[in-house]
């Protein structure tokens, strides 16, 4: 996994290693950024130097087999660069990728040439983006979902799992687009309310799915159950946004 430091442990690596572990996998974690930040908002960054991200993604594929990715935040374009060059060599690895842009206070994850280097270069080697609604208005260049997630498909997606958290509706839907099949729709009971990190959660939780070896529709009906389970035990850790708890083991 590479993703960014939220010192509140609320979302970022934190919440990747918690979920990968809790669904029985070894999270191997490189950091993209550091990051400023509580559960209610993200007040600075600063990316890691994209060659010590280099030799550390190099230096684990030597060593270990590599059974998942899953990105979040990453810091600066940059950072792209390094992964998609390390994707082309390694093309087997499933990939999940959270195209994280904004924190849920309106906080800044990504500038704007980070936003248009996911866009033109990684997403093109993700299994699966899993924007939410804002991301997918911004990513996909329109208010409507079907039509933003067609709009990244074209733009060489291999599929888009719209998800419906931050809607409204007793359920919440989470919508996967691919290129050679109908819309496949995620069913999930809706608890109410906003927390922190449960993107990061989700797309880790996926990528542990793919790692032992689920389809990724299971993978995703699994990690929708992980979540769901996380946030009903969500821990009020500071003022903002109560933070899902991971840390629960999971039975399968
Ligand atoms: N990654 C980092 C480092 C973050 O700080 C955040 C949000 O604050 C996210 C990812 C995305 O969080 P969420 O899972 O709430 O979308």
């Amino acid at each position: 996994m590479i993703s960014g430091l939220d010192p509140s442990g609320g979302a970022g690596i934190q919440a990747d290693i918690q979920a990968v572990t809790a669904l029985g996998c070894h999270p191997m974690p490189v950091l993209s950024c550091l990051t400023v930040q509580d559960t209610r908002n993200v007040y600075n960054a600063t990316a890691t130097d994209p060659e010590i991200i280099r030799q550390q993604l190099e230096c684990l594929a030597a060593d270990s087999p590599i059974h998942a990715i899953k990105t979040g935040a990453l810091g600066n374009a940059a950072v792209v660069d390094v992964l998609v060059e390390f994707l082309a060599a390694h093309p087997d690895i499933p990939l999940i990728a959270d195209p994280v842009i904004k924190a849920a206070g309106g906080g800044d994850l990504a500038d704007e040439a980070l936003i248009a280097r996911m866009k033109e270069r990684l997403f093109r080697h993700a299994e699966i983006i899993t924007p939410n609604g804002i991301e997918l208005t911004l990513l996909g260049g329109d208010e409507d979902e079907t039509r933003a997630a067609h709009n990244l498909l074209e733009a060489g997606c291999q599929s888009v799992l719209a998800t419906g958290g931050h809607g409204e509706g007793e359920e919440i839907i989470n919508t996967l687009y691919s290129h050679d099949q109908e819309p496949l729709y995620f069913y999930i009971e809706r608890i109410g309310g906003e927390y922190h990190g449960t993107g990061c959660t989700l797309a880790a939780s996926i990528a542990a799915g793919r790692a032992s070896g689920l389809s990724a529709r299971a993978s995703i009906a699994q990690a929708q159950n992980y979540v769901l389970r996380a946030i009903r035990h969500a821990l009020k850790v500071g003022n903002g946004q109560p933070v899902p708890d991971r840390g629960i083991p999971w039975e399968t």
